[in-house]
């Protein structure tokens, strides 16, 4: 070589610069590519059509920086056999990439490589028959082309053609966001083609042999083989953050590897060579870190969409569950209240005298439907607490009246199943004192009544206390109701409030019940504003209700 390489080098003009650091940088994305699937053929025709232009950029670099010197005509012809290189290796990818065959055997290799070895053989045994490098006195150096030239270009163009027309077969026979994708890569390559044909292939032709715009050919292919990453990595479903961070660490490993290459001193060299190992080790873990943890975020990202999707599904359920129930009540407690209305009217004898037993069946018909009303109240409660649709009308309520009237409702009951029945309503000390609270007084009554009637079924022998009081500061009113009843243990104190919840024994005492009151109680509470809760010094030792409501001054 007659010229110094750094000669060359210094020769190398900007454009020069810019088609070996796109080259070096998508060598790098190419092989981020790879990496990603070294198993996919396509990622790794994708990596090596990277390596071929790379060679190719460097080719050129060393074209340019000869230009005008000695070496200008090897230059040249070492700038068109690599070229003529890139051709069948674009041609490979897009094969591998449409035609997605597994193996390309030995002689298919041949067969796409001959006319390679054919076109270089004719450039290194007459190299002026194709391109050549004429010096006219007086004027500037040029390109111009032999008479077998379009042999050349003949070739270029066939494998281009070829390729892309096995990419538009492909892109017809995809469907969905695969279309797409292969839409985008044909747009990327189709760009990448063009350029590189009309701007390093005939250029010289267009421009009266000059070579200054070969650089927009190779830019072309950079900017597909760009491109071409983030179309492969969305084809492929994997993830840009994940490729992002390789090229990243690849670019740093690079450049301590550049930094290396040229350390002036043996401990300079030692010292970066360290660094360089060390970062390749903590690359390695960073990116494996990044990667599981963009996997375990993208698995918790797809559970919340389906936990997403479920939730709606349920609560669309739940509504039409809610509504079921509403109907199905409705039509079940209309003819139950005429049965219990009839009964009533028999047992109390207006359709004429009943004898004994009659009498006795009567009363339960009479109780039993009574029951299931209850139970009906509970669903239909339930079902409009949870569709949203349960109606307040807020008023103010004496409650020494509405706990009075309650206790009085409830007495007869009490003395059928032998209990002592007590109330006490306020201190009979204070003159006037005045028990007022806002609240929907149907739904209280409710409450309270429910509060009374389990005392009376969980309480097999002794008495029910029915108290109403103020908290010390006056600004509290408390219903408490006080029994010596089967009583209950601290995990069935928390969770006898929650719907269809009983204590385990419960069963025992009464049977029929649903574990559904003390849920409804405690959300007409809630709306209230108030808190309801219930004590027990333990199983058979009887247990206290409260509920707690704000009293009006
Ligand atoms: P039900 O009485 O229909 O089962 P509730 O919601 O009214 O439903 O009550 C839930 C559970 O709370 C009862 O099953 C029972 O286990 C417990 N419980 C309620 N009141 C008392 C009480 N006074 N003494 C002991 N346990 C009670």
């Amino acid at each position: 070589m007659s010229v110094p390489i750094l000669d060359i080098i210094n020769n190398i003009s900007f454009y020069g610069w810019v088609v070996v650091g796109g080259s070096v940088l998508t060598v790098l994305l190419s092989g981020v590519v790879y990496w990603q699937d070294i198993t996919k053929r396509s990622s790794k025709f994708f990596f090596i059509f990277g390596i071929i232009n790379l060679i190719w950029g460097f080719v050129y670099a060393f074209f340019e920086g000869s230009f005008g010197t000695a070496d200008t005509q090897t230059g040249m012809v070492m700038l068109y056999i690599v070229a003529a290189i890139v051709a069948p290796f674009l041609f490979l990818f897009l094969y591998v990439f449409s035609v997605e065959k597994s193996r390309i055997s030995f002689w298919e290799y041949v067969a796409l490589f001959l006319p390679y070895f054919i076109i270089v053989g004719i450039m290194l045994a007459f190299p002026d028959i194709i391109v050549k490098y004429v010096i006219v006195d007086g004027e500037p150096s040029k390109m111009v082309f032999g008479n077998s030239f379009w042999i050349y270009a003949a070739y270029i163009l066939g494998y281009v053609i070829v390729g892309l027309f096995l990419l538009v077969k492909k892109y017809r026979e995809s469907a969905g966001i695969f279309k797409i994708a292969i839409r985008n890569l044909l747009g990327a390559v189709g760009f990448a083609c063009l350029a590189a044909v009309l701007m390093s292939l005939f250029s010289p032709i267009f421009f009266g042999g000059a070579h200054d715009f070969f650089w927009i050919g190779h830019l072309g292919v950079i900017v597909f083989l760009f491109v071409g990453t983030f179309i492969l990595a969305e084809y492929n479903f994997w993830n840009i953050k994940i490729i992002a961070t390789e090229l990243f660490i690849s670019i740093i490993i690079l450049m301590f590897f550049i930094e290396l290459i040229i350390a002036g001193s043996l401990s300079g060299l030692l010292v970066k060579f360290v660094l360089t190992l060390l970062v390749l080790f903590s690359s390695f873990f960073l990116v494996g870190s990044v990667k599981r943890e963009i996997q375990s975020s993208d698995k918790i990202e797809s559970f919340l969409k389906i936990l997403d999707k479920m939730h709606e599904r349920l609560k669309i359920l739940d509504k039409k569950k809610s509504e079921f129930l509403s109907i199905a009540s409705h039509h079940l407690r209309d003819p139950l209240t005429a049965i219990r209305g009839y009964a009533s009217m028999l047992s109390e004898g207006s359709f004429g005298e009943l004898s004994r037993p009659v009498y006795e069946a009567v009363e339960k018909i009479f109780e039993s439907s009574g029951r299931l009303i209850t139970m009906i109240d509970d669903f239909m409660d339930i079902s409009r607490i949870e569709s949203g649709d349960m109606k307040y009308v807020f008023v103010d309520i004496d409650l020494k009246k509405l706990v009075s009237e309650v206790f009085t409702e409830m007495k007869q009951h009490a003395e059928r199943m032998h209990l002592a029945f007590h109330i006490k309503v306020g201190n009979e000390n204070v003159f006037g004192e005045k028990f007022i609270t806002v609240g929907d007084e149907g739904k209280i009554r409710q409450v309270f009544s429910n509060i009374i009637d389990n005392s009376i079924k969980y309480t097999p022998q002794g008495e029910v206390f029915v108290t109403l009081v103020k908290s010390p500061d006056k600004k509290k009113i408390i219903f408490g109701v006080i029994d010596t009843g089967i009583g209950m243990n601290e995990s069935t104190k928390e969770k006898i409030f929650r719907k269809f919840s009983r204590a385990d024994d419960a069963g025992k005492s009464y049977t029929e019940g649903r574990g559904l009151g003390l849920y409804v109680a405690m959300e007409i509470i809630k709306k209230h504003e108030g808190r309801i809760w219930a004590e027990s010094k333990g199983e058979g030792l009887g247990s206290t209700f409260y509920v707690e409501l704000e009293g009006k001054p």
